[in-house]
């Protein structure tokens, strides 16, 4: 399988989310002249589906965002990841069902992106808005609106990709990055299959005002990142920014919320909740909190954030969009070494299509950022290697990277999910005292060594 001669060999890339978006950019910047592209996307629109949520881009992340856009979305960047504040700690704290701190990752803090770029280490990130991030991906990008992928066909010389409205086009490689639920994956890798992790969450966003945040902040000490682990395998998550969204007297904030419990608590009691209907699956979310959580202060709190997600859409009054319909969600994942390697070729996977995991760890979106980064520095030779041999590397390097996080990410919903009687207690908050240490120490160790390092020279 090679490009076909004479020409510029195009790719067609199926899916305009984080990671399609990224590999589009990255293509035009590093590839330019080596290939054409185009991308499609089932929505009609940008503002067809919600992409809200606030999520945090690591490093990593970070670095092939950078790698892979151009200067005028770089420019953009503040609008998508505003600086971190002073008082902002962007990292996770973990404490138990009543507030008490069980864990705390400790992370260099930054002033800028472009701090966070040029750490030597792994150790810092930022909280982002992630419908934010995908509008400024889409600066500068032509993407083909209302064109869902079916399916492809391939032949000696290319592929074609497959649209639902009956038409198709044709390419020299089509990258599938059209989401867990990818349909040239489920062609391609029929058994590469979803796994169910036993786990629901409810996922929203809300404004919140600085009553409720200060609150919150100060049970967390000012980590963004806060997460709290009930007794009976459940969890509330949440994700915020200390910038304002609006100029009001008492200013509101940007919160995202997702709270789990184990799904065949849904099964046992065979309730019945309309996931068509937010009022319906609010009130389920705060019940199930009532019935798994002790009455104390953090319960209060929770439920109050709770009661403020809209059930209806409340119009323009903040610069982003509070209402998403509510709905009940599955944690799953995929793991891409759980089957034997695949075929190297002219059908690429990339991000969720491929890598799914639950949001615990926040590696979803990193991983995709950093497939469109190895992608494209693997392309980068396809004229002296071939595609072929370009993929293969693409391939075995993803595949290994994802398949890490995907478990990492799994095996902490699974622990999670397991209701704690008082002797798993003790053992869990011991384990959460040792991982500080190792953190704490690798962080002190790197950190003292690159100072010494830079010293040096
Ligand atoms: C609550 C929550 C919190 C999260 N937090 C984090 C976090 O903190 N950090 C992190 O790294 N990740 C996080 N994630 C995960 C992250 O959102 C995903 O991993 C990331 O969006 C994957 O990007 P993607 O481009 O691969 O797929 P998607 O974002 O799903 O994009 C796929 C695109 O393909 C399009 N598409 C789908 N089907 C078709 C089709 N048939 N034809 C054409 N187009 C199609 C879709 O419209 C979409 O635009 C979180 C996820 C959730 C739900």
């Amino acid at each position: 399988m090679e490009a076909s001669t004479n020409k510029i060999p195009t790719i067609l890339i199926a899916g305009a989310g984080i990671g399609g978006l990224s590999f589009y950019h990255s293509v035009r910047k590093n590839l330019g002249k080596k290939f054409n592209v185009k991308i499609f996307d089932r929505e009609t629109s940008p503002q067809d589906r919600w992409q809200g949520h606030n999520i945090y881009i690591n490093k990593k992340g970070v670095t092939s965002l950078f790698y892979c856009t151009p200067a005028e979305v770089q420019d953009r960047f503040p609008e998508a990841m505003p600086d971190p504040i002073s008082k902002e700690y962007h990292t996770i704290m973990i404490v138990d069902h009543i507030g008490r701190q069980l864990f705390y990752l400790p992370q260099q803090k930054t002033k800028s992106l472009y701090e966070i770029e040029s750490l030597n280490h792994d150790y810092a990130g930022v909280i982002s808005y992630r419908n934010k991030l995908r509008e400024v991906l889409l600066e500068g990008a032509d993407i083909q609106w209302g064109k869902k992928c079916i399916g492809y066909e391939e032949c000696d010389n290319g592929v074609w990709i497959l649209f639902e409205d009956g038409t198709r086009e044709f390419g020299d490689l089509l990258i599938g990055a059209d989401g867990v639920n990818s349909p040239i994956r489920k062609q391609k890798i029929p058994n590469l299959e979803i796994n169910d992790l036993g786990l629901t969450s409810i996922d929203v966003d809300v404004a919140i005002p600085k009553n409720l945040a200060d609150r919150l902040m100060s049970i967390y000490s000012n980590v963004l990142i806060q997460q709290s682990l009930g007794l009976n395998g459940d969890s509330f998550f949440s994700y915020l920014r200390l910038i304002p969204i609006d100029q009001s007297e008492e200013p509101f904030y940007r919160l995202t919320i997702g709270y789990s419990y184990p799904t065949n608590l849904d099964i046992k009691e065979n309730i019945s909740i309309d996931d068509n209907d937010p009022e319906s699956v609010m009130k389920h979310a705060i019940s199930r909190i009532k019935q798994l959580r002790p009455p104390c202060e953090l319960t209060d709190l929770f439920i109050e954030l709770l009661s403020l997600v809209p059930f209806s859409h409340p119009g323009e009054k903040y610069p982003y969009r509070t209402y998403n319909p509510p709905r009940r969600r599955q944690f799953r994942d995929i793991d891409p070494l759980s089957v034997p390697s695949w075929k190297n070729d002219r059908v690429v996977l990339l991000g969720d299509a491929v890598h799914a995991m639950n949001p615990l760890l926040g590696l979803g979106a990193n991983n995709a950022i950093q497939d469109a980064d190895l992608l494209t520095k693997e392309l980068l030779n396809y004229e002296n290697d071939g595609l072929t041999k370009c993929i293969q590397r693409y391939n075995e390097q993803m595949r290994v990277r994802s398949s890490r996080d995907v478990i990492a990410s799994r095996k902490t919903a699974l622990r999670q999910k397991v209701p704690l009687g008082n002797m798993d207690l003790i053992v869990r908050n011991s384990m959460f005292k040792v991982t500080f240490m190792v953190y704490y120490i690798i962080i002190f160790i790197k950190t003292l060594f690159l100072r010494m390092y830079k010293s040096y020279l």
